[in-house]
């Protein structure tokens, strides 16, 4: 971290997503999932516990979950629908993924925050004379707002 990075590097910036994937298809962006989660998780796909573990996790530190790497890098639970980036488990997902680009690995490191600003087409600088939303985040959702899941597959 540079010692001049200011505290919050995307003050001035919105962030409305466009579904594009990018941030889901960074290679050695490993999603952690809670043991906790993988009932639901499974119940969610169609599969057993098993079958989950089988085809999409690996055992990682401190009893958590370690996504496999799909193709290139990106995330297994990634997926496409009507030509967008789609989440298969988007009402689970976990906090790494929805407090994008928010999130500390993001806002601390500036050689992280210049990857995101090439990759990510839904973070955009505010004009100054149109300052940003006190949550300007379009695609959050939770599994107790399932209506909101606009990435979840059917
Ligand atoms: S769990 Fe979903 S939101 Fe998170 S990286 Fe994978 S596809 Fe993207």
């Amino acid at each position: 971290m540079e010692d001049d990075f200011p505290e919050n590097p995307l003050q001035g910036f919105s962030f409305s997503c466009r579904r594009s994937g990018n941030c889901c298809a960074q290679p050695g962006g490993r999603v952690r999932l809670e043991a906790k989660l993988l009932p639901k998780i499974a119940a969610h796909l169609g599969l057993k516990v098993e079958g989950l573990l089988s085809l999409y996790l690996v055992q990682g530190p401190d009893g958590d979950f370690l996504a496999k790497e799909a193709q290139g890098g990106a995330c297994p639970f990634l997926a496409s629908k009507d030509g967008k980036a789609s989440c298969k488990i988007y009402p689970f997902r976990p906090e790494h993924c929805r407090s994008f680009p928010f999130r500390e690995d993001v806002l601390k490191d500036s050689r992280v925050l210049a990857s995101v600003l090439r990759f990510c087409p839904g973070l955009r600088p505010c004009a100054q004379d149109n300052p940003p939303p006190e949550d300007s985040r379009s695609q959050d959702s939770s599994p107790e707002n399932p209506e909101e899941n606009s990435w979840e597959l059917p």
